[in-house]
C-alpha cells in the first residue's frame, strides 16, 4: 500500500469520528467506535491526535459509578469557524462567521452599490473581515475556509464565473481573487448546489437528493449517491432552458422559445396576470400575485392550474432522471405551493408513479424560502476540511 493511501485512510477515519461529534456532545470512544465501525484502538489513537490539535476536548463528568470513568469527548466547535459571503443579491454583500455546528457567530449586510467590479467587492469583503478580526483581538479561532454563494456557475475548467445574473461577476476569477485576498481555502458555488449539500447534511441516510429552487430564476442542485453532480465544467445541472413551456414565449436570456424559466421565474409567473403593473418592483408584483390567489376566480384557477402543472412536469422529469430519496422545493414558489399542490401531484402521480409508489419524500418547506446559505456554505467547507493537516 502506498504511503499516500495510508494518509488518506487516516484522514477519512478522523473525519468519520468528527462526523459523529459534529452535532452531538459527550460521546465516549466506545460509542464512536460502535457507530463508525472503526476499531476502538483506531478511534482512541485518532481522538488523541485530534485532542492535541485542539479540535476535540475532554468533557469531565462526575463520578457516577465505581471504577474508571471513560473519557467523554466533544468537538470544540466554537474554535473552528468559516467565513461566509453572500453575493447573490444585487448591490448587497452578506458577511457571516459560522461555527462548525451551523451557529452564526456574527452576521452583517452591507450596501455595495458603489462597487463596480468583482475585485472591488473582494477588497471590500477582505476589509470587513479584517475589521471583524480587529474587533475580536483575543479570539483564537481557526478559520477552515471561506465560502461564497454566487449568482452564477463556477466554471471549474477556466476558474471564471459564467451565466451570472449580476453583470459585475460575469467572467470574473472570483475564486482566485478570494484566495489571494483571504489566504485560506475557498469554496464558491450557486445557491441550489449549496442547498442540496445542506439537505444532504440535514437528512443523514439519504444519498440521492434533488433541490429545486424557483425564485428570480429556476435552479436545481442534485446529489447522486452522495456526490454533487457538476458535469465536465461545472455547468450541470442547468434546467432553466428546458423547452417544456409555452412555445410562443421567447426566452430573454437564450433567445429560444418555450424555456421553462421564462414562465416559472417570479417575473414569468406575475406576467400571468396582465393587470399587475410591470413597473412595480418584482417583490411587489409577487405580492399582487399572492393576493390574487387568495381570491379565487376563473382567471386565478386557470393560472394556478398552468403553473402547478408546469412545475409538476419539470419535477417529474428530474425525478425520473435521478430517482431521488428526497425532492426538496425551495424559493418564493413555496408561498403559493398550497394552491399548486393538486396539479403538481397530478403530474407526479401520472408521470413518476414508480418513485411515488416507492415513498419518494417531497418536502416543500416554506422556511427554506430564506434558505440559510451560510449553513450550506459551512457544510461545503466542512466536507473539504482535512482536520489532520
Ligand atoms: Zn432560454
Amino acid at each position: 500500500m502506498q504511503i499516500n493511501d495510508l494518509i488518506d485512510i487516516k484522514n477519512k477515519n478522523a473525519k468519520s469520528i468528527l462526523n459523529e461529534l459534529r452535532f452531538k456532545d459527550m460521546l465516549t470512544k466506545k460509542s464512536i467506535a460502535d457507530s463508525t465501525k472503526l476499531s476502538f484502538a483506531t478511534v482512541s489513537n485518532l481522538c488523541n491526535e485530534l485532542k492535541v490539535l485542539g479540535i476535540i476536548v475532554d468533557t469531565k463528568v462526575g463520578e457516577k459509578r465505581i471504577g474508571r470513568i471513560p473519557d467523554v469527548l466533544s468537538l470544540d466547535c466554537d474554535q473552528f469557524c468559516i467565513v461566509a459571503l453572500d453575493v447573490q443579491l444585487e448591490s448587497a454583500l452578506g458577511f457571516a462567521i459560522v461555527n462548525l455546528r451551523h451557529q452564526i457567530i456574527h452576521k452583517q449586510l452591507f450596501d455595495i452599490s458603489h462597487l463596480n467590479t468583482a475585485q472591488e467587492v473582494v477588497e471590500f469583503a477582505a476589509r470587513v473581515f479584517q475589521d471583524y478580526l480587529a474587533a475580536n483581538p483575543d479570539s483564537t479561532v481557526t478559520y477552515i475556509g471561506l465560502g461564497a454563494s454566487i449568482p452564477a456557475v463556477f466554471d471549474s475548467t477556466t476558474g471564471l464565473l459564467a451565466l451570472s445574473s449580476l453583470p459585475i461577476y460575469e467572467n470574473s476569477p472570483l475564486k482566485q481573487l478570494l484566495v489571494d485576498a483571504f489566504n485560506m481555502p475557498v469554496y464558491v458555488d450557486n445557491l441550489t448546489n449549496i442547498g442540496a449539500l445542506s439537505v444532504y447534511t440535514c437528512y443523514p441516510g439519504h444519498k440521492n437528493i434533488i433541490c429545486l429552487d424557483v425564485s428570480q430564476g429556476v435552479g436545481v442542485g442534485i446529489i447522486s449517491e452522495g456526490s454533487l453532480i457538476r458535469g465536465k465544467n461545472g455547468y450541470a445541472t442547468e434546467i432553466a432552458h428546458m423547452p417544456i413551456g409555452d412555445l410562443s414565449l421567447r426566452c430573454p436570456s437564450c433567445g429560444g422559445y418555450g424555456c421553462v424559466e421564462t414562465e416559472l421565474s417570479l417575473t414569468g409567473m406575475t406576467r400571468c396576470f396582465p393587470d399587475v403593473d410591470e413597473e412595480l418592483p418584482l417583490l411587489k408584483r409577487w405580492e399582487c400575485l399572492i393576493q390574487k390567489m387568495r381570491n379565487p376566480s376563473e382567471e386565478t384557477e386557470s393560472v394556478v392550474r398552468h403553473i402547478g402543472s408546469l412545475i409538476g412536469q419539470l419535477s417529474a422529469i428530474l425525478i425520473n432522471l435521478f430517482d431521488p430519496d428526497i425532492f426538496f422545493i425551495t424559493g418564493y414558489i413555496t408561498d403559493i405551493f398550497d394552491w399548486l399542490k393538486p396539479y403538481f401531484y397530478q403530474e407526479l402521480t401520472l408521470r413518476s408513479s414508480l418513485s411515488m409508489n416507492r415513498s419518494l419524500e417531497i418536502i416543500v418547506d416554506q422556511n427554506a424560502k430564506h434558505f440559510n446559505i451560510y449553513m450550506g456554505l459551512c457544510d461545503a467547507l466542512y466536507n473539504l476540511w482535512n482536520p489532520l493537516h
